[in-house]
């Protein structure tokens, strides 16, 4: 069957390989892959900086965002029928089995030893067939399947925002704003949530006004800024909640220009640029004069993606098209390496498996 490997850390190395199909095990589902959604993480295993293959492999099949349709059922597995549409989670428990990895928290793992489908040790799903341990799949109901690819990425932000909402059960909290810093896939998934919560959510991006970006923040009657024209320190406003989405320190460290009192900033990014923080000892007391909090958030549970469908079924009903405006691309896997390039007014790049 035909797979989209790359060989991290050579650069450039993703490429469609012909592999075995999988044969599954007991506790396994097999899979019939319908699409599959590329980002960053993709494109940094693609540059050889990030992605660690499974033992005994020189590569590693990609793919952590899909959507598939049940096609066989293992051993002892309960709750599934064959043609039933589902989404895999990412992260499987550490070889340790530690508490959190036991309690279903597997994005909260103590150790360090997790796997992740597509990107650290295991196989992902960009494959014509797939497996996945039945305790890792979320079902999906039919009426969203045209968006359902998208659930991988809302989970991050079903995480992001629900631990937010905890963290601040430290005390009264009624959260008014909310700011998003980057308006990619991530960013504009926050801001529809965060609507859906009843906030009052501006989202910054260096994209113009007129760009499809904007569009869709301000369609969810989010207020839109370009950072280009008004930089954030010239906002003059501060927010309850929040979240950085870019990946780029020199974005998150505005953003500290517009902390709240008693707020809570999630960072997302993974932040490579180096750069001598003399500004560390204002970032601690701006945080300890305000009552302030930053936590930082990766991957997330089925919990989170369950969360995400509740809320894409609420979005379908109230947005009606907003997802499917995410997904700006849409290639056959035969032009596959298209989604590995950043471009022009792309959002989100899905491969069709046919
Ligand atoms: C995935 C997460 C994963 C993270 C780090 C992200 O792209 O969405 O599930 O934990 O990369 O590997
Ligand atoms: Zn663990």
């Amino acid at each position: 069957m035909k797979a989209i490997i790359a060989k991290p850390p050579e650069k450039n190395s993703v490429r469609l390989a012909e592999i075995p199909k999988p044969i599954i095990k007991k506790g396994e589902v097999l899979l019939k892959t319908l699409c599959l959604g590329i980002d960053g993480t993709d494109r940094e295993i693609n540059e050889g900086i990030y992605g660690t293959p499974p033992r005994g492999f020189d590569y590693i099949v990609l793919g952590h965002e899909a959507l598939a349709r049940v096609q066989e059922i293992g051993e002892q597995v309960e709750g599934f029928s064959e043609g039933d549409l589902v989404v895999p989670t990412v992260r499987r428990p550490c070889e340790e089995n530690c508490l959190n990895c036991r309690n279903g928290e597997t994005d909260m793992c103590l150790t360090g030893n997790y796997f992740e489908h597509g990107i650290y040790r295991l196989h992902g799903f960009a494959s014509e067939y797939t497996v996945s341990d039945a305790n890792f799949l979320v079902k999906v109901p039919e009426e969203l399947g045209d968006v359902a690819v998208l659930l991988e990425p809302l989970s991050i932000v079903e995480k992001a925002i629900s631990q937010s909402f905890k963290i601040q059960e430290r005390m009264a909290w009624q959260p008014k704003k909310a700011f998003v810093i980057g308006a990619g896939s991530l960013g504009l998934l926050a801001t529809v949530i965060l609507r859906l919560r009843g906030l009052e959510v501006y989202a910054a991006d260096i994209k113009d006004k007129g760009s499809l970006n904007a569009e869709i923040v301000r369609s969810v009657g989010a207020k839109y800024v370009n950072v280009r024209e008004s930089p954030i320190n010239t906002l003059g406003e501060k927010f309850d909640i929040l979240l950085e989405a870019t990946g780029r320190v020199e974005a998150a460290l505005a953003a500290l220009n517009l902390f709240g009192p008693d707020s809570v900033m999630c960072v997302l990014g993974i932040y490579r640029e180096e750069k001598a923080c003399q500004e560390f000892g204002r970032v601690l007391t701006n945080l300890v004069l305000g009552n302030r909090l930053i936590f930082g958030s990766v991957n997330s549970n089925k919990s989170h993606f369950e969360m995400g469908i509740k809320d894409m079924l609420e979005i379908k009903s109230k947005h009606e098209k907003i997802l499917d405006r995410l997904i700006t691309k849409k290639l056959n896997l035969a032009d596959f390496e298209q989604a590995f390039k950043v471009g022009g007014g792309d959002i989100k790049s899905i491969i069709s498996f046919g």
